[in-house]
């Protein structure tokens, strides 16, 4: 497994809202990245709590689980941290966080994709750029019952508003994919911050035209020259890389 992450508070938001975490497990790896939302450095604290939650669960309950089954049961228990903190003196009314996360199979084989919210997976396969994840917002709603097109949707005023997050309400319905994974498959797990500027094509020539090290980055920085008006955040995975 190889991968790289990025991260930026883009050029108009005071902070950075937006957590990540990639992180091998014994049996796999995990991968997030989550979108905070509320004021009062209350998005900071429920997308570090999602991070940190999700984490935790699977790294207990990963083992000898059904994998899809483990992520959503970790993205619940977030959602419940994330109320439990909420209530309390520790964290802020109202606060919530997107999340999207992949737990890929120790022998690099399957991706299991859990989402809540408007941050998104994609997979590269065979130089074609795919999206995993349906956004949880009332642009895609538009987009997806025909009254508006994708690239409306980027700047829809819609775009930004959640129909679902974690930590907004007691329950969530969590999305779950699974994906094989072929030889040289890419995964990308971005927030919208990204996507709201860039295009999935302009993503997915980013991959082919950067190295490792530097693609993250350009993504981050291109999103950043066109506004940078949110938080902006990517992590790649090449799962199956051929290293050297
Ligand atoms: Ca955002």
């Amino acid at each position: 497994m190889e991968w790289r992450a990025e991260t930026s508070r883009g050029l108009v938001r005071p902070k950075n809202e937006d957590s990540w975490s990639v992180v091998g497990l014994p049996h796999g790896w995990l991968a997030m990245v989550a979108d905070g939302l509320g004021g009062h450095d209350g998005g900071e604290i429920a997308s570090a709590l999602a991070v940190s939650c999700i984490q935790q669960y699977v790294a207990e309950h990963f083992l000898g689980g059904d994998p899809g089954q483990v992520l959503k049961e970790a993205i619940l228990y977030g959602n419940g941290k994330i109320r439990e903190s909420a209530a309390s003196h520790r964290g802020v009314p109202g606060m919530g966080t997107t999340v999207t996360c992949v737990l890929i199979t120790s022998d690099m084989s399957r991706a299991f994709v859990g989402h809540v919210g408007d941050s998104r997976a994609y997979i590269v396969s065979d130089g074609k750029i795919r999206r995993v994840t349906e956004d949880h917002s009332v642009s895609a709603e538009l987009v997806r019952n025909g009254t508006i097109t994708e690239e409306d949707a980027m700047r829809h005023p819609g775009r930004n508003v959640l129909t679902m997050a974690l930590g907004t309400q007691d329950t969530v319905d969590v999305d779950i994919y699974e994906e094989a994974l072929r030889p040289g498959d890419i995964l990308v797990l971005c927030t919208d911050g990204l996507t709201s500027l860039v295009s999935p094509d302009e993503i997915s020539r980013a991959l082919v035209t950067h190295d490792r090290d530097r693609v993250a980055g350009e993504l981050v920085d291109l999103a950043n020259q066109r506004g940078g008006y949110d938080n902006v955040t990517v992590v790649v995975l090449w799962p199956q890389a051929v290293t050297g």
